[in-house]
């Protein structure tokens, strides 16, 4: 009989015999208990009216207790007590909604290979006792906080936002390992296949989720006693891309990041007029990472402003310190990233900032990738003027790399431009990358814009430069990026 018939009958049943016990004994209840006559024909009046309102109270608790269970049944796995399907998802979906941006959830499939198997071997009631005993000791096995269900007959999943370091292959391997171990205590001889899907990059629904885990479910299930992620490659890199940018939350709050100098040149005199600060991490277990690897990081996660302002306290701190400012260092060029150059907020908060820094901000220059101003050429155009009337000269970065390089200078005012260093490296092995070198030294000339040759590695072609008119060099050749006390003493 299904639950609803059940209940059905229960509540009939319950009614009817109430009814027939209030139908034999209320008169005699009303003779013995109340002596009084005037009484009693006051309760005879109001006899049928408590009946049905006690009748009424006790139906509806009866109901309301039945849809209580079968809520509790509708949400739980009555063999194994683990959640059921519905409320599986119900919560998944839950959960996806309220994550925050950063964080990461895995979805994980175990799927036992021939189960029909077991139960042939083993029967009914053991193989029920052994999914029993298998949900327990997953669910110690999993992630704290996971959240596990039987979804079908011999498959289980789980979920579980991953937080801190996780090794993913490991954890996977002990509970095919532990799967192994409790079917070999049912002398079965049975293995698992477990497949893997990771939130946001395998789906961004629970559904969508769950339909990656299954796909890899069925490519491990071609193999047997196998793992699957979704995509390996992906994923992984997703994991590491993930530490990498908690490694890197830390290093900001916790002031790793440091700072070197690299020199810039007058052509003529081949003194240092201004340094260009570059920003260096040195992570606890990986050295020292370059900017190009965790800048795009910075900027995917919103962290490049907290860096700029870093980085901008730091050279504060440390070249006030010195006797340069005004003297040897006349410019001090930071560098800005693309996603932050598009955000005019954050642009115009960092220039309070600099102007904050009072020692050095009458020499602060700002560097911006060709390419992020050309992104959006009309916003870049109002913004570089509004921060150079704010008395902050604008750098044009890699100039050379964007493909309307040239169309960029007729709508931008800026203080001064770089020259990659792709064409500064082959100024003197290839005529072409010359003739546009020189083509530039002639338009900024006649624009009045500083020009700097960025990566002059050989003696070769700073001489070249140098013949060409080329006011600014940077390069290993003449100072490679460097530490205050290395760029005191180089300087001095
Ligand atoms: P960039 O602004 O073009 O900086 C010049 C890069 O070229 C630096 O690499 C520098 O060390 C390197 N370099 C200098 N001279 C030579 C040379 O002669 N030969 C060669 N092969 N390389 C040379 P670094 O420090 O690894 O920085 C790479 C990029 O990371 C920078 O390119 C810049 O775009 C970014 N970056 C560096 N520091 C910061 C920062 O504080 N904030 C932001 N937003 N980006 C930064
Ligand atoms: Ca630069
Ligand atoms: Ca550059």
């Amino acid at each position: 009989m299904n639950s609803t018939v059940t209940s059905a009958v229960k509540v009939a049943a319950t009614y009817a015999l109430f009814a027939t016990l209030w139908i034999l004994f209320s008169d005699l209840a009303v003779e013995t208990l109340l002596p009084n006559s005037q009484m009693r024909a006051v309760a005879q009046t109001y006899k049928g009216l408590a009946f049905v309102v006690i009748t009424a109270g006790l139906l509806l608790a009866m109901v309301l207790k039945g849809n209580n269970a079968l809520e509790k049944a509708n949400d739980m796995d009555s063999l194994t007590g683990l959640h059921s399907m519905t409320m599986f998802v119900r919560t998944l979906n839950l959960t996806i909604r309220q994550l925050k941006p950063n964080e990461q959830l895995i979805l994980g499939y175990l799927d036992i290979d021939d189960f029909k198997r077991i139960n042939d071997a083993i029967g009914f009631d053991k193989a029920d006792a052994f999914l029993q005993d298998l949900a327990q000791a997953l669910n110690q096995a999993l992630l704290p906080g996971s959240f596990a269900s039987r979804l079908h007959a011999d498959q289980f999943a789980s979920f579980a936002k991953i937080t801190g370091e996780y090794d993913m292959d490991e954890h996977m391997q002990d509970i095919q390992r532990l799967y192994n171990r409790l079917s070999k205590d049912y002398g079965i001889e049975s293995t698992c296949c477990i497949s893997i899907a990771l939130y946001p990059q395998d789906g961004s629904t629970a559904k969508e989720l769950m339909v990656s885990a299954t796909e890899a479910l069925n490519v491990a299930k071609e193999k047997k006693n196998a793992i699957q992620y979704h995509d390996k490659t992906l994923t992984e890199k997703a994991l590491q891309r993930r530490q990498m940018m908690l490694d890197l939350r830390n290093a900001i709050d916790n002031d790793v990041l440091s700072v070197v100098y690299q020199p810039k040149y007058d052509l003529k005199t081949l003194n240092v007029n201004g340094v260009e600060v570059l920003v260096r991490w040195n992570h606890p277990s990986k050295g020292f990472i370059a900017p190009d690897v965790f800048i795009p990081l910075a900027e995917k996660h919103g962290l490049t402003g907290e860096i700029s302002k870093l980085v901008i306290s730091k050279v504060a701190k440390e070249l006030s310190s010195t006797d340069l400012l005004g003297s040897k260092i006349k410019t001090i060029a930071v560098n800005v990233s693309a996603a932050e150059f598009n955000d005019s907020d954050e642009m115009h908060e960092l220039v309070r900032y600099i102007q904050a820094q009072k020692a050095i901000a009458p020499f602060v220059s700002i560097e911006i990738t060709e390419t992020a101003t050309l992104d959006n050429l009309n916003n870049s155009v109002e913004l570089i003027s509004s921060l150079q009337k704010c008395g902050i000269a604008i750098s044009i970065d890699d100039f050379g790399t964007g493909y309307t390089s040239l169309a960029m200078l007729k709508d931008l005012t800026v203080d001064e431009i770089k020259i990659d260093r792709s064409y500064i490296s082959e100024v003197d092995s290839d005529d072409r990358s010359k003739t546009i070198v020189s083509a530039i030294i002639a338009m900024t000339n006649s624009f009045g814009i500083n020009l700097v040759a960025e990566g002059v590695e050989t003696e070769t072609q700073l001489k070249i430069l140098q013949e060409m008119g080329c006011q600014q060099a940077q390069g290993y050749y003449l100072g490679r990026p460097m530490p205050l006390q290395q760029l005191v003493e180089h300087l001095a």
